[in-house]
């Protein structure tokens, strides 16, 4: 029996047939289209086609499991995800569910799926209350204890990426501001090195398909969170401080999510995470440093090891358990 897992984020939509061990048997995956507000059909209507290609090439699941970047609402079934603008209480369950026609949708939040997916099969493995967190185009949160999912009253528990730390700070595309995820997103770091004058053209990736269409590779050089990692590992100074910033932020809102949470673990995944030591070690430092309470000591944080399936597999896991 395979179970159709979708993956939304505001970077990519992944979409894949996965089997009752977790194995991944189709896959499917591209870059979330950038519509304006107002035009989240559009958007739909390309999940659904990367739907169709990979039931085309695997045939019909038994059921869905539907992760969505937060926020999310579990009980009317929609989605609002900060940084896809175009989806505001997009009803993405009953899109999805009348596209299929049949089998069961349980959507949840796509930091949820990462955690419920590092645990079953990944870092968390054996450990009873774990925050994971995805730090991308946004900084996300899921946490499971006791291997269940902590939901809260709508799906959305564990949103660390917009806890707050800094009451005066900067807007947050949510709403709010000083969140995290204003300073810790690659993104935000980004604009953070940039503003310090960082130079990303030592930094490129050489090969030309890493170039958006049409794009000559000779043209601007592209500061984004892979050219800034990449530049933090050679001993960028401007680069490092950057991170280290957001490394600083980050680290605030896992001490008090654990403080709050009494958390073992911190699993860290998402496209900036594969940075490495250069995002881990000052996330450490600053996390040992912010540590008071003594059962704060005890709290590891460790990379991801499910790569860009955990989302696939956690979403999987959870509509099998449904
Ligand atoms: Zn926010």
């Amino acid at each position: 029996m395979a179970v159709l897992a979708i993956d939304i984020g505001g970077t990519k939509l992944a979409v894949g047939l996965v089997d009752t061990d977790g194995r991944v048997l189709v896959r499917r995956e591209q870059p979330t289209p950038q519509a304006p507000p107002g035009r989240g059909r559009e958007v739909t209507a390309v999940l659904l086609r990367l739907v169709d290609d990979v039931l085309a090439a695997g045939g019909p699941p038994a059921a869905v499991g539907l992760a969505c970047a937060g926020p999310i609402d579990v009980v009317a079934g929609t989605v609002s995800p900060v940084n896809i603008p175009a989806w505001r209480e997009q009803p993405l369950v009953a899109a999805v569910a009348d596209h299929l026609g049949g089998p069961p949708v349980v959507l949840v939040n796509d930091a949820v799926a990462m955690t419920v997916g590092e645990q079953w099969l990944g870092a968390a493995q054996g450990v009873d209350a774990v925050l994971g967190v995805v730090v991308s185009t946004g900084v996300g949160g899921g946490v499971v204890v006791g291997g269940r999912p902590l939901l809260g009253a709508t799906g959305n528990a564990g949103h660390v990426g917009h806890t707050i730390v800094a009451i005066d700070g900067e807007p947050c595309p949510c709403g709010s501001r000083g969140c995290v995820e204003t300073r810790g997103s690659a993104p935000a770091m980004v604009r953070e090195a940039l503003a310090h004058g960082w130079d990303p053209a030592p930094y490129q990736d050489t090969g030309a398909e890493q170039r958006p269409d049409g794009d000559d590779p000779a043209s601007a050089p592209i500061a984004d969170g892979r050219a800034l990692a990449a530049a933090g590992s050679h001993g960028d100074p401007i680069a490092a401080a950057a991170i280290d910033r957001g490394a600083a932020a980050l680290a605030a809102g896992f001490v008090s999510a654990a403080a709050l949470l009494d958390l073992d673990l911190i699993v860290v995944g998402g496209g900036f995470a594969a940075s490495g030591e250069t995002l881990f070690a000052p996330l450490r430092r600053h996390v040992a440093a912010l540590s008071g309470m003594a059962f704060l000591h005890r709290l590891r944080v460790v990379p991801a090891e499910l790569g860009r399936d955990a989302g696939l597999i956690g979403a999987a896991r959870l509509a099998l358990l449904a």
